[in-house]
């Protein structure tokens, strides 16, 4: 394929960047001035320079555009909030007597007010702090972030875009108030929002900005024609104000289905739009509203949320597809690079040849510049960077890691049967009610106990090799002794060994499954300045040996009572690692339930009566429209089954989840088919017991009545309220006793009394019945 060169020249941009730095910088700065150790000047300071560092680096690239105004010491949301001036009573004087610590009171709270809610970032796993907002908000404008950023980027001698949350995501990622009627609309407050945004595009434009990017990737989910009305009266807007600097709206992360004819004949200047698989429809849809004459198309072709390689001939030929549908086709990732880590080329434990399937911030950023320059002056310019790239295709593609025979006739094999449970529930349940002889409402954990200091001492002397793997284990097994004889002396009915070995619940099997990889500096920020490493899927997945049986059956041997087995789903697995790309999700997660099904099988010959299998990020993997969900919920419940179909009728499978809305996936709980399944229901007091029972959730259920979230330790009485409260909706036959979720962040003192609560009000309750 060749490609003519464009009319004008195609430009290269980005919307967002890593922001923490190569050594993690910010984190460190941040971190510092919380404890008083690094001063407001200083973290300024720092702040500027990995702005500059990013800005340079990215220019230095080719970039033709750097974006502003990406940036943020916690969350760009919040500096949305800030903008527009939506500070929370509570915060406001905080806000006002030092702008700097009333924004991190409204990031993290303090001791007399809480923080902000905090969210995730529709289906990343990047959160938000949920702007509050009521019928009497007072908005106004405080460009000085914006500007700030923007002149310091224009001192440099850069062209730079700066980059803003939408007014209609903005809204619609808000919510109401505490105090505030649930049923008020934020976007009711539009007209109130609307001069503020132009106000800051006026300060902007006088500081010499020429084009402003707005975020609306609010408008990627479905909406209703209201919400689609609200859309284009904003842009209506924005578009008639004079004397503005040129406005390009962006979306990404899905198609803008609805949006797109009503963002086309909007007076903007120019939209940017994902194009990748993600968001397969735009480009019909574009072709389908007549394109966008008059108007800058900014492509994003480079997936902006995953870690590989891109195919540059499909992006050249998508991209020239969209020259005949806009004025002017300029090139960018998909969304904020700050979904992915900084620089694959740093990753020195991966093999060179593996090495060159990935593309994170900093690949893709010369991928960018590389589309650019083929769109410009065709592909000639560009052969040696299209042959590179071939290769590197091609060695992934026929890579014995990505195409293990043994696995793939394992995962064609796989029938029907195999995802089926050998009995139906009611028989099932008779037979785990005669093989475990657990008392009516049983007590549980979710599996982690705190993750100390030792145990983190313990990792890093092992990692530094000032203890060997026999020292280390025999410190994972003292932990595991003192878990068990917390739990029998408390009264617990089914027992955890823990979780004590565990650093992270994806990493720690990541680690030992053939055909994922871990990073050594993938850091990717997770909300503030909690940042993770995200394992890659990288291969086809399978288990060279047992993962967890050792210190199970090491628990197990330790007492009479049953350990449960604890193993991560593999839905979980796939939303908390970087997928690949190269074949279905739902293949993925069958690789990674057939290795996970032997564990289970494993576990259970092992002596194992009780396994759970969390999949806490069930829901949070939902795909962003509705009409795509049934597909996800298919391959994401099929998954679970298979992982837990394989045991005996006796061998209770238990599951957990924790968030605490989940009424529009009640019927994908139910098609898990799991014997118990626990879930987060104390700060909505028991809702989730009502939804099961209203569904008809025919098994058995452990709505949470301890909140781990908080270091606050529930009184017996609260919990046996709860309890009662629980069996309203479930009957006591299948009512189980449990907290919210795993305790591992909590320290040992609340762990015990709250706990001892728990057990107590299980027992209250019991005599009660
Ligand atoms: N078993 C895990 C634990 O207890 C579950 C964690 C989770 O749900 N996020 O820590
Ligand atoms: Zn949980």
């Amino acid at each position: 394929m060749t490609t003519k060169s464009a009319a004008a020249a195609a430009r290269a941009t980005v919307y967002g960047y890593p922001r923490q730095g190569r050594h993690r910088e910010l984190k460190k700065a941040v971190e510092g001035y919380w404890k008083g150790r690094v001063t407001a000047d200083a973290l300024r300071a720092t702040a500027a320079e990995l702005r500059r560092t990013t800005w340079q680096e990215l220019a230095g690239a080719g970039i033709d555009e750097v974006p502003t105004g990406d940036f943020s010491y916690y969350d760009h949301v919040l500096d949305a909030s800030v903008m527009v001036g939506a500070v929370p009573e509570r915060h406001r004087a905080a806000v006002a007597a030092d702008p700097l610590d009333g924004y991190f009171a409204m990031a993290r709270g303090t001791q007399d007010a809480a923080p902000l809610e905090m969210t995730k970032w529709f289906d990343t796993n990047y959160h938000y702090l949920v702007p509050e907002l009521g019928p009497d908000t007072v908005f106004s404008a405080d460009s000085t972030q914006q500007v700030t950023e923007f002149e310091e980027a224009l001192a440099l001698g850069l062209t730079a875009r700066p980059v803003l949350l939408g007014p209609v995501s903005y809204l619609l990622l808000a919510k109401p108030a505490p105090g505030v009627a649930e049923g008020f609309d934020p976007l009711t407050l539009l007209d109130r929002l609307l001069p503020v945004y132009a106000e800051v595009l006026a300060d902007l434009r006088a500081a010499g900005a020429e084009w402003v990017q707005l975020d609306e990737p609010a408008l990627v989910q479905d909406r209703t024609p209201a919400q689609l009305d609200a859309a284009e009266r904003a842009y209506r807007s924005l578009g008639a104000l004079a004397d503005r600097p040129r406005l390009l709206v962006a979306s990404y992360f899905d198609r803008l289905g609805d949006a797109l004819p009503v963002l086309a004949k909007a007076p903007v200047d120019g939209l940017a739009l994902d194009f990748t698989e993600a968001a397969a429809g735009n480009l019909d849809a574009l072709a389908a509203v007549g394109g966008l004459p008059g108007k800058r198309l900014v492509a994003g072709v480079v997936n902006g949320r995953n870690i590989w390689v891109n195919d540059l001939e499909r992006s050249l030929s998508v991209l020239g597809t969209l020259l005949g549908l806009a004025d002017r086709v300029d090139v960018a990732a998909s969304c904020s690079l700050l979904h992915v880590p900084l620089d694959a080329s740093l990753e020195r434990d991966i093999e060179p040849q593996i090495r060159r399937w990935l593309a994170f911030a900093r690949q893709k950023t010369a991928e960018l510049v590389t589309l650019a320059k083929g769109l410009t002056r065709g592909t000639d310019a560009i052969a040696s960077e299209l042959a590179a790239n071939r290769a590197d295709l091609a060695s992934r593609a026929s890579s014995p890691i990505t195409h293990d025979q043994a696995v793939r006739g394992r995962t064609t094999a796989v029938t029907e049967a195999d995802a089926r449970r050998s009995q139906p529930y009611p028989e099932r349940a008779a037979a785990q009610r005669a093989h475990l002889g657990l008392p009516l409402l049983p007590t549980t954990t979710i599996g982690s106990f705190p993750q100390t200091g030792e145990l983190r001492a313990a990792r890093a002397d092992l990692r530094a090799g000032r203890i060997d793997t026999a020292g280390y284990e025999e410190r994972i097994k003292d932990e595991i002794r003192e878990v068990i004889a917390f739990q029998e002396k408390t009264g617990l009915d089914v027992l955890v060994h823990g979780e004590p070995e565990r650093n992270d619940m994806v990493q720690y099997f990541a680690e030992q499954l053939t055909g994922y990889l871990a990073t050594r500096h993938g850091w990717v920020q997770s909300y503030g300045t909690r940042y993770v490493r995200p394992p890659i899927l990288a291969g086809d997945i399978s288990r060279p040996e047992p993962m967890t049986v050792r210190w199970t059956t090491y628990a197990q041997s330790l007492t009479e009572r049953p350990v449960k087995g604890m193993l991560t789903g593999p839905v979980t697995m796939l939303a908390w690692s970087f997928v690949r790309d190269d074949q279905p999700l739902g293949e993925t997660a069958r690789q990674v339930a057939l290795a996970l099904r032997d564990e289970v099988r494993d576990l259970e010959a092992a002596g194992t009566s009780v396994i759970q299998v969390d999949e806490p990020a069930l829901r949070e993997t939902l795909p962003l429209r509705t009409a795509d969900r049934p597909a996800y919920l298919d391959w994401a419940t099929e998954a679970f089954r298979l992982t837990t179909a394989g045991v005996r009728p006796d061998t209770q499978i238990h599951t957990h989840m924790c968030y605490a809305e989940f009424g529009d996936i009640v019927q994908a709980i139910d098609d898990l088919d799991a014997d118990v399944i626990s879930l987060e229901a104390t700060r909505s007091h028991m809702q989730v017991a009502r939804e099961l029972a209203a569904h008809g959730y025919p098994r058995e259920a452990g709505p949470g009545v301890y909140d781990i979230h908080s270091p606050r330790v529930p009184s017996t009485e609260e919990a046996a309220d709860l309890l009662r409260i629980g069996l309203r909706a479930i009957p006591a036959e299948r009512l189980w006793v449990n907290p919210d979720c795993g305790l591992k962040t909590r320290d040992w003192p609340e762990v015990r009394s709250a706990l001892e609560h728990l057990v107590t009000a299980a027992r209250a309750v019991r005599a009660e019945l």
